[in-house]
């Protein structure tokens, strides 16, 4: 039986064809024709006026906080669930992210509870659409307005989700993507900045060039910029991704209703909550065992692996991370318990787009012969 791993990158497009050409043209640095290609597809693609490409999605987050014009002494309020990245991005600005607990069943950023962390010092919200299902984007640009705070979404995981039947990047001022290998859509390492306001597309394209002057090359720079320049190699992969990027992610949309459909049957299983408005990408299928279960998360994934299935925990909670100590003595220490309990009893199963119903069966009925 074949090992089905946590996540692969479904590569079977133009991918090969269009690398190949990239470097047969001797494009292979940030210039060269797939850039703006990739470029302008997926700013179809995700709805977005503007797509700026970038070397992964951490970058992307990064120079978009930067391009918004938070730095030193700004607050953004962050989830407490979610991966690190989000919250760095922050911190490289030298703003200071405040975590923010979230909602039980939806396992996003709770809404209710974001305007209670709001200071004079408050710049940004940052909603995060984890595991690609999207955050109640209406309520958030509610608040903001009413606060006059900047919305930058982390879209790492939610590549052509939607909201109330809109692509979420109509709603906020910039997007940030990633296309690390597991992600929906894929260019190895890389990363996508998306915005509909025009001044902020030309702030981010001089950031991530270096504060180059985009007309006159003179070596004239007025302000501090960063070599966030995505390559035509990866462009050219990106290329072939996006072109098919409904049907990539249809794909994953496919595999969580088998899964979906399957686990419901099996007891002491809980997922995460879609609420009607929102469309999920589904980027990687997460469970919560129930603790009443009384079997070790760790037990569980030792027999997974043992039947040839891989399976991965779930991000630890933002409160919990030593890197941010300091933070967390400054602004006082609270509880974040559904972020622990995702921590602490969740789990990804395989979610590759290019699973098949078979195989989902098999992790499915593995898993209820461990749980029972
Ligand atoms: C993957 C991911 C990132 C970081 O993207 P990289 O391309 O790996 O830098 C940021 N935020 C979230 C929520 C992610 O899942």
């Amino acid at each position: 039986m074949n090992f089905l791993p946590v996540c692969e990158p479904t590569l079977n497009g133009k991918e090969v064809e269009y690398v190949l050409d990239a470097v047969s043209s001797g494009w292979i640095s940030s210039a060269g024709k797939y850039i703006e290609k990739f470029e302008s597809e997926f700013s179809f693609f995700s709805g977005a006026k503007h797509a700026i490409a970038v070397t992964n999605g951490s970058c992307a987050l990064h120079v978009a906080l930067v391009g918004m014009g938070i730095g030193p002494g700004d607050e953004v309020i962050v989830p407490s669930f979610t991966m690190i990245a989000s919250a760095f991005a922050v911190m490289q600005t030298g703003a200071v992210p405040i975590f923010c607990e979230i909602d039980e069943r939806t396992w996003n950023i709770d809404v209710n509870s974001i305007e209670e962390r709001i200071t004079t010092r408050t710049k940004a919200i940052m909603p995060v659409h984890i595991f690609g299902s999207p955050c109640d984007l209406l309520e958030i640009e509610k608040i903001a307005k009413k606060h006059n705070l900047k919305i930058i979404q982390d879209s790492a995981e939610s590549h052509g989700a939607k909201v109330g039947g809109n692509k979420i990047d109509e709603y906020g001022d910039a997007s940030a993507y990633s296309f690390f290998a597991n992600k929906n859509l894929t260019t190895g390492e890389g990363g996508m900045v998306t915005t509909n306001s025009d001044t902020l597309n030309e702030k981010i394209r001089k950031l991530k060039n270096l504060s180059f002057d985009p007309i006159d090359r003179n070596y004239i720079h007025d302000q501090l910029g960063f070599n966030y320049r995505m390559s035509n190699l990866h462009a050219a992969i990106g290329l072939a991704q996006v072109e098919r990027g409904n049907e990539l992610i249809n794909l994953r949309i496919q595999n969580a209703k088998i899964y979906r459909s399957l686990l419901s049957e099996t007891p002491g299983i809980e997922l995460q909550a879609i609420p009607d408005w929102a469309e999920s990408v589904h980027w990687m299928n997460a469970i919560v065992i129930n603790p009443a279960i009384k079997i070790p998360i760790q037990k569980i994934m030792g027999r997974l692996k043992e039947k040839g299935i891989d399976s991965r925990r779930l991000f630890q909670g933002m409160h919990r991370q030593p890197a941010f100590k300091e933070i967390l003595s400054n602004y006082g220490s609270e509880d974040f318990k559904h972020t622990d309990y995702l921590s602490d009893n969740g789990l990804y199963l395989p979610s590759s787009s290019h699973l098949t119903r078979g195989e989902i069966e098999r992790v499915v009925s593995e898993l209820d012969r461990i749980i029972n």
